[in-house]
């Protein structure tokens, strides 16, 4: 006999677990399901998790809602108010600031282990909601009117929509067929922890040159030593090398491609690469299925707005269905599947293409196009209004749509 429930979640990462919580916030009943076992060990400060994200303040807020970002050690969490842009091909440099704005803070950095972790506790607590971890989507059969999931483990779930939170290499958007639009990026980026000599000022620093384009994104400091988390994206040759450099050597390239701000001290946690990939699905929805997240559109971290993305759909979408619910409408039928859609797409395609066009921009070494940008940069540094609606934006406070 299958268990009956009205929404199936399939992949408990950031995105689908935010989105179960607050689901079943509204009184909707769900199964979350995830191949992970949803234990995760964490590992101790000052030796951060190699993948961290910056949170907007909207996500945050949504995190708050779900009652996840309460829960989350303070030592854990390290907060912005600066970021110092600069183009290391010349004297292009921009630099925002939250008091500027009249925001408390840019936004916050987080080990991705540490909310994953906060996200599956809250998700254990929470009534209406029913975990299936450590098991895998086996088959699944969609209609307007329910879905029917087959697990690995045996179970026969039913529902009335099915979510794909399952991720960039989504089985559920390859197997039904949703058209994308990718390319590769030309870019692998280098994860790490990084130890450095002087206070980072709570400041996120992102440098663009022949270097490549290196972050060095604040950690919480341990017993007055300061800690940044590194993403450093450059092509996939160059990011081999890198990897291959013993660790007092990376240490100095990086120092380099830093322009010597900082003294690179030590690498704390492993280097990892990771490929970067744009990808976007032509359409989120099909009758009984919506996809949200990673599964529905990736970009390129330099901004690190993917997760946000990802939230921003899970607010839109609990809302949608939430609604629906409580006008007695199937919440698998593709008209209001569309509306999640509508309210989305415009959003996410116009973050992806101006993280595309940035990357250009930034990509080229010609000499003309280098001086205008640097003039381009200098001239957004000295306007306020500018500065304050990308910050506006990037804080999930506006949107394009
Ligand atoms: C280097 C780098 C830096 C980044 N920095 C930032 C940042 O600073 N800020 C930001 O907002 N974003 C950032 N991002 C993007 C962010 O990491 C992703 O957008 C986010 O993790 C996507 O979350 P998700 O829940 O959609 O997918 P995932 O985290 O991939 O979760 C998918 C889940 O689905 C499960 N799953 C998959 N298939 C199945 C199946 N068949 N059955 C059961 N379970 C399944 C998986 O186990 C997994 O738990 C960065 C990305 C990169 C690469």
């Amino acid at each position: 006999m299958a268990k009956s429930y009205d929404v199936i979640i399939v992949g408990a990462g950031m995105v689908g677990a935010l989105s179960a919580i607050l689901l079943a916030k509204s009184s909707l009943r769900i199964a979350l399901v995830d191949k992970h076992h949803g234990d995760y060990t964490l590992s101790v400060p000052p030796a951060y998790d190699s993948r961290v994200s910056a949170i907007s303040s909207q996500s945050k807020t949504l995190l708050e809602e779900a009652g996840v970002w309460q829960g989350i050690a303070t030592d854990r969490i390290a907060c912005y108010d600066n970021m110092v842009v600069w183009d290391g091909l010349g004297d292009g440099y921009i630099d925002f600031s939250a008091g500027a704005t009249a925001m408390p803070e840019l936004g916050h950095l987080l080990e991705n282990a540490v909310l994953n972790d906060q996200l599956i506790r809250r998700a254990r607590e929470t009534n209406l909601l029913d975990l299936y971890l450590g098991d895998t989507l086996e088959s699944h059969h969609l209609s307007e009117s329910g879905v029917r999931v087959e697990l690995s483990s045996g179970y026969a779930l039913d529902a009335q929509v099915l979510i794909g939170a399952d991720g960039a290499m989504s089985t559920l958007r390859i197997e039904n067929d949703f058209e994308t639009i990718e390319w590769d990026y030309g870019h692998h980026a280098i994860v790490a922890t990084i130890e450095i000599a002087q206070p980072h000022g709570n400041t996120a620093w992102q440098s663009f040159g022949e270097e490549g384009i290196l972050a060095f994104l604040p950690m919480p400091s341990v017993n007055q030593r300061h800690f940044v988390s590194i993403v450093w994206s450059v092509p996939p040759s160059e990011a081999a090398s890198l990897m291959a450099l013993d660790e007092a050597l990376f240490c100095r390239r990086l120092q380099y491609a830093m322009n010597s701000r900082f003294d690179v001290l030590s690498v704390t946690q492993p280097r990892q690469a990771v490929p970067l990939r744009q990808r976007h699905a032509k359409q989120y929805v099909k009758a009984g299925l919506a996809l949200i997240g990673d599964a529905a559109h990736t970009i390129h971290p330099l901004a690190g707005q993917g997760a946000n993305l990802g939230f921003s759909d899970a607010k839109v979408l609990v809302e949608v269905l939430s609604k629906a619910h409580r006008r007695g409408e199937c919440l698998g039928a593709s008209n209001v599947l569309r509306r999640y859609q509508r309210a989305r797409m415009l959003d996410n395609i116009a973050m992806a293409a101006g993280m595309e066009a940035f990357k250009r921009l930034f990509s080229t070494q010609q000499p003309a196009l280098v001086q205008l940008r640097n003039m381009g940069m200098k001239q957004f540094h000295r306007s306020t209004s500018l500065k304050k609606t990308l910050i506006a934006r990037a804080a999930g406070l506006t949107s394009f749509s």
